[in-house]
């Protein structure tokens, strides 16, 4: 049997946008082997993150290592880079492997513009706006006496005193 040549699954295009982002996919052979490899001998299918039986449920084809995190996109996908996995119980869900990964990718894109230099968030304190002295407020002596400071020095004086000549 010859070997297909054109590959299966969606045609890279000559003069892709974006080659080095291009998306390698499970060909549909791969996939088959993946569901096999899930399927128990009773013939259900596990979800390969949690073991929940997907049998009729929406199932995704997870690559391990995210696709945007993979460097050298010229090495071709493996079964081993893949899992079948529930949508519901592993792929999708909060905390899943999708949100994971959306993490693991932001956090790379970030690294890389420190790298390259690139600041994301400006600063917020602009050049020419010197950093505010601290208030000192209970240690700051007293510049002008207050209204209470005198009332205080009357009642120093005893109220018998007031009658003195
Ligand atoms: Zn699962």
């Amino acid at each position: 049997m010859r070997k297909a040549s054109r590959s299966e699954g969606e045609p890279v295009a000559p003069g892709d946008r974006c080659p080095t982002l291009a998306r390698r996919e499970f060909s549909r052979a791969q996939k088959v082997a993946m569901i096999k490899r899930a399927m128990t001998g009773a013939g259900q299918i596990l979800c390969e993150g949690c073991g929940l039986n997907v049998t009729g449920k929406v199932i995704e084809f997870d690559h391990v290592i995210a696709e945007a995190l993979v460097l050298d996109k010229s090495v071709a996908l493996t079964i081993a880079d893949g899992l079948v996995l529930g949508r519901d119980c592993c792929h999708r869900a909060p905390g899943g492997k999708t949100a994971h990964d959306l993490a693991d990718i932001a956090e790379a894109k970030r690294r890389e513009a420190r790298h390259l230099g690139i600041r994301t968030r400006p600063r917020l304190r602009a050049a020419g706006f010197a950093a505010t002295e601290p208030q000192r407020s209970a240690s700051r002596p007293l510049v002008k006496p207050a209204a209470w400071r005198r009332d205080d020095r009357e009642a120093h004086h005893p109220l018998d005193q007031d009658d003195l000549p």
